[in-house]
């Protein structure tokens, strides 16, 4: 069975908020420190005791009593790691950086503002209390809430809960993602090209991609452009996954079978088309277990749109994220025409706060967006934007 035409091309805030509503959070796993990093939380990791847990030195220097006046005997050293006696009354401590501060002493003497002779310590300053002093629980204090859920964890934040003492933290299992790319005239790279063939790159666009977004792919596949191909290779792919994405044949070309294939699958159809170009014949659809399956247009800068647009924020909402494009304002390098009833997403080289575009007018110019770190956002209309206007610009990742 096929959808009929006419289609209406959705915009892309309507088709972000049809995907974003059609998956659901995943369940949570326990995540050792060591493979933290890039994953998002999911519950709050709250301090277990106060950071700093003692009082210390934030430079090397004399620990005294700021009340007392010196000069000072220096009556012992405390290096960090030490578990200092208390401070001899009217006397001070040599103190390295991160010495846990003596009872008795309330301030620290930075090494620079002491005069040295014999055999005692003179500040150069007024001391008051708490000079240099790092107190206890300063940085956080036990209970606190140091970071919540839906947090994508950079190596910052896994340091974080490393200095909070903890092993592990609760997080959002990876999505599963199965990766499906459609075409006949496609060969693997390494491959001599036959007249008519090309090597297929859009499987490892979208698999590099969904990984850097904290995915697992559980399959990459290869799929003939028959109906029986793609009706069986759409059946083993929903089973294993939470998301499935497939490239190319979802057109209106004699062999693009993947619609078809999705209708008898009873995957039902959230819509197909989005109004931007390139990357126009998008069809996203809820499979009856709940599985979101895209299947992407072949060209390979169309297929970047929908993965950056529609399924990168489809995998943020899966981890608790917050789901919609974080986009930076950058201003153009060049003029650029807009068209009006399409979002222009074109990916350009941010580069000194401009966005330059690479020369790529179509979308199978992969080459020749090669260099590009950012995904500018052509708002619809019938004018020209100039040089030098401001427009959103997605990252690449
Ligand atoms: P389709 O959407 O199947 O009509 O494909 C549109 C264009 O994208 C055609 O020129 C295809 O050869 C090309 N294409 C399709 N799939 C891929 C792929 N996996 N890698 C690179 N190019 C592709
Ligand atoms: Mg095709």
């Amino acid at each position: 069975m096929t959808i009929d035409l006419p289609h209406k091309r959705v915009p892309i805030d309507e088709a972000r908020a049809l995907v974003i509503g059609a998956v659901r959070l995943l369940e949570t796993e326990s995540v050792p420190l060591s493979e933290l990093a890039g994953r998002t939380l999911g519950a709050t990791i709250t301090a277990p005791h106060d950071l700093p847990a003692h009082a210390n030195s934030a430079m090397d220097g004399y620990a005294v009593a700021a009340r007392s006046t010196g000069p000072w005997t220096t009556s012992a050293q405390i290096l960090a790691g030490d578990n200092p006696a208390p401070l001899a009354p009217a006397t001070a401590a040599a103190i390295a950086t991160g010495g846990v501060l003596p009872d008795g002493a309330d301030a620290v003497i930075p090494i620079e503002q002491v005069v040295e002779a014999d055999g005692t310590v003179t500040a150069t300053g007024v001391v008051r209390t708490g000079d240099h002093v790092r107190p206890r629980g300063a940085d956080v204090q036990k209970g606190d809430r140091v970071l919540l859920p839906g947090t994508r964890l950079s190596p910052l934040a896994v340091s974080a809960i490393a200095g909070l003492g903890l092993t592990e933290a609760v997080c959002i299992r990876r999505p599963r993602v199965a990766v499906l790319s459609t075409g006949d005239e496609l060969v693997p790279p390494g491959m001599t090209l036959q007249r008519g063939q090309i090597h297929e790159s859009n499987s490892v666009l979208v698999a590099a991609t969904l990984i850097a977004l904290g995915c697992e792919i559980v399959t990459i596949g290869s799929v003939a452009d028959t109906a029986d191909a793609t009706h069986d290779a759409f059946a083993a792919a929903i089973g294993s996954a939470d998301l499935v994405v497939s490239t190319g044949g979802v057109s209106v070309g004699p062999r693009d079978y993947v619609k078809p294939a999705l209708h008898a699958l009873n995957v039902t159809e959230l819509f197909w088309r989005i109004a931007t170009q390139p990357g126009q014949p998008v069809w996203c659809g809820s499979a009856p277990d709940g599985t979101l399956v895209a299947g992407l247009p072949g060209n390979p800068l169309s297929c970047l749109v929908g993965l950056h647009l529609l399924l990168a924020p489809a995998v943020r909402a899966m981890t608790g994220d917050t789901p919609e494009p974080v986009t930076i304002r950058a201003s153009l390098a060049a003029s650029i025409t807009q068209l009006p009833s399409r979002l222009r997403a074109i990916p350009m080289l941010l580069r000194d706060g401009q966005l330059e575009q690479l020369g790529a007018g179509s979308s199978h110019q992969l080459s020749r967006a090669a260099r590009a770190n950012a995904l500018a956002l052509i708002p619809m209309g019938d004018g020209e934007l100039l040089a030098g206007t401001l427009v959103d610009a997605v990252p690449l990742v």
